[in-house]
């Protein structure tokens, strides 16, 4: 989504107010889905030959909890800071902190795609206390236990067996 920032684009303190919401409904983000908009508030700000993207990004992600395999939405909600520098020549910059731009827009999908990636946790369940699936029969475990027998050698429980033969 691209930004028109020729009102901030040669006054330095001048700022743009950003309150938007973007449809990423059609990206995979490993097997994470977005289930609704990404809403974005925040500020495009014209600092030190600069402008900055200072941003809260919220929105709901939906998955399969990683232990039971059940689907699981959880909404997910972080800042953005990146900052962005105006050049006629696009291979000039090496800076790698600094995204370099042509123009008067600033197309800020790709650094909010980036970012959702990045803030993404890489495990991710359908509650803290998960139980997780029987290893022998597959039942969900969070549902109710099963009768298959997982403990087979600890000592411990088979002075509990024998006492109720
Ligand atoms: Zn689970
Ligand atoms: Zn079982």
């Amino acid at each position: 989504m691209k930004i028109d920032i020729t009102s901030i684009l040669y006054e330095e303190g001048k700022s743009i107010d950003i309150d938007k919401e973007l449809d990423f409904s059609d990206i995979e983000f490993d097997g994470v889905k977005l289930s609704t908009p990404v809403r974005l508030v925040g500020k495009l700000f014209n600092i030190g030959g600069c402008i900055e993207f200072n941003s809260n990004a919220s929105f709901e992600i939906s998955y399969l909890c990683d232990r039971c395999l059940s689907e699981s939405t959880k909404i997910l909600s972080f800042d953005i800071s990146e900052r962005f520098k105006k050049t006629l020549d696009l291979a000039d910059d090496q800076n790698p902190d600094i995204i370099c731009f042509s123009g008067n827009e600033i197309d800020i999908s790709e650094v909010l795609i980036n970012n959702i990636f990045m803030n993404i946790p890489s495990k991710l369940l359908c509650c803290e206390e998960c139980k997780g699936l029987c290893p022998v029969c597959g039942k969900n475990l969070n549902e109710g236990e099963c009768n298959c027998d997982t403990r087979t050698s600890d000592p411990r429980f088979d002075v509990l067996d024998n006492f109720f033969k």
